[in-house]
């Protein structure tokens, strides 16, 4: 779930030109002393809606014109000329992103609490953001601007809700008229101009799966390589999600897609040379079987989906076991408690720099600043880990294998606790939707000197869980530290 600042959209529509938010020292736009707040409305003539546009219309040129907006509503004109690989050293507002006009049956938006923070109530549907951050849209309420903005900018490539090629079924799922919810020529008209499109399909049972999906992926599969792939999706109804219409996904219904599914995967590694069709990583956990190979993922299409992360986890874990040291080499067997662990204060800064791949993990992608463990891990001088890790029901088991292996090769006592979600209850079973009131639902069955939960749970900007506990708030609750990671830091704890 991708969480958007709440600012009316309707402010950026009635003011053209993307604003200014910072100016790199001693860079070219200071020079040219723009500054915070100022608003770009054109360059060399061409007006400028967003930063995209600010980046598309300076690309390769300079010579240029802009046309500012300074606060008190004086408007200047600046000439000047750079180098062509000079970067200006600005900073812009984030795209506010538009709003869809669909009414999905299995919107995400439904499955809130009615006092969940507005930002979760932001439908968004946006090509730009699509192409930024891989967000899917359905492109049923795509205006004509939008699509030319697309091939003229080379947006590319889209991600793209279709859910199902079956017209009726697609306009049912979306809550649309067929005449919207048809994007058959949207989709012609951004193949033949070259986009390159990723797809997906939130799969509801008994309304999209079967002969339905089997459709709906022999029609993308038509157009591989340039739709690359597709990702198959289970449906995730929280407690609110009341609508008769919808059917919980079960185990037995996991079994079975899965079995659907791989005859075309198979057909379409032979016709094809890829998988192109990947199954949510929840259909395999749910279903009880085994998570595909490597080669099955390809270089992970749909990894920004959540698509192929446990597959990726488990060998990344792997190759840091094969690394890890076990205790009698390193010199040491005994578990024991390192200072710097029992003082709730943070001693380090968190894990930084880019996950280990794009997108994320199972055990989220880095959130707020916040304290690391990294203090109280002596791993490599010959010490051992105790504490507890908690993350959300689906990974548990998967994470609770791997840290087994880890204890036994390295002498450690780390354990691996089971959130249950109560903020959204139903089937929600991912870390990051876990909220704050979740992890001090569990507090009494921790063990060891320190607590680790997934960054992910923490918003990106500011730190506070989903259901408005402050991460400070947290910490003061629990009696030991408690520290967030992701994946890459989460490697590096146990690897040092
Ligand atoms: S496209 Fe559907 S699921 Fe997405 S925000 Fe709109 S109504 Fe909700």
């Amino acid at each position: 779930m991708y969480e958007f600042a709440v600012t009316p959209a309707v402010t950026q529509l009635r003011r053209p030109g993307v604003i200014i938010t910072e100016v790199t020292p001693a860079s070219l736009a200071e020079e040219l002393e723009l500054e915070p707040h100022d608003r770009i409305t054109r360059v060399n003539g061409r007006p400028v809606r967003d930063y995209l546009d600010f980046r598309f219309q300076t690309a390769g040129e300079t010579d240029l014109i802009f046309q500012v907006k300074k606060p008190d509503g004086e408007t200047v004109e600046i000439e000047f000329d750079r180098d062509e690989s000079e970067d200006f050293g600005l900073m812009f507002e984030q795209i506010v992103p538009r709003q869809c006009a669909n009414e999905c049956l299995f919107c995400f938006c439904k499955g809130n609490p009615e006092d969940a923070r507005p930002s979760l109530f932001v439908r968004d549907e946006d090509i730009r953001l699509s192409f930024l951050y891989g967000n899917y849209t359905t492109l049923s309420s795509i205006t004509e601007d939008e699509m030319k903005r697309i091939i003229e900018q080379r947006l590319s490539p889209q991600y793209v809700s279709v859910h199902a090629t079956d017209l009726k079924t697609r306009a049912y799922l979306l809550g649309v008229e067929e005449s919207r919810a048809d994007i058959s020529d949207k989709l012609d008209r951004l193949l033949a101009a070259d986009i390159e499109l990723h797809a997906q399909v939130v799969l509801c049972p008994e309304i999209n799966d079967g002969a339905i999906l089997e459709k709906t992926l022999r029609d993308l599969a038509a157009h591989y390589p340039k739709v690359i792939s597709t990702a198959v999706v289970p449906v995730a109804l929280t407690r609110y999600n009341t609508d008769k219409r919808l059917t919980r996904v079960t185990p037995e219904f996991c079994r079975r897609t899965i079995k659907e599914v791989e005859k075309l995967q198979k057909e379409f590694r032979k016709t094809l040379g890829v998988t192109f069709a990947f199954l949510g990583d929840e259909i395999y956990i749910k279903g009880g079987i085994d998570i595909p190979s490597r080669r099955h993922y390809g270089n992970y299409p749909q990894i920004e989906d959540g698509v192929g992360m446990v597959r990726s986890f488990l060998n990344q874990f792997e190759r840091m076991l094969q690394k890890a040291e076990p205790p009698a080499l390193a010199g040491g067997t005994k578990s024991r408690t390192h200072p710097s662990a029992m003082l709730p204060r943070e001693i380090y800064g968190r894990a930084s720099g880019p996950p280990a791949y794009a997108g994320g993990s199972p055990f989220g992608a880095p959130a707020y600043a916040g304290g690391s463990p990294f203090g109280a891990s002596a791993h490599a001088d010959g010490s051992t880990l105790f504490g507890t890790f908690l993350t959300g029901e689906m990974f548990a088991p998967i994470l609770r294998g791997q840290i087994e292996k880890f204890n036994h090769l390295t002498g450690s006592r780390l354990a691996v606790l089971a959130v249950p979600n109560t903020y959204f209850g139903g089937d929600v079973s991912v870390a990051g939707l876990l909220s704050g009131k979740d992890f001090l639902a569990v507090r009494d069955k921790i063990v060891g000197d320190y607590v680790i939960i997934p960054s992910v749970t923490i918003k990106s900007d500011e730190p506070i869980f989903i259901d408005g506990m402050s991460y400070d708030q947290l910490k003061r609750q629990f009696p030991v530290p408690v520290y967030d990671l992701d994946t890459k830091g989460l490697l590096n704890f146990l690897a040092r």
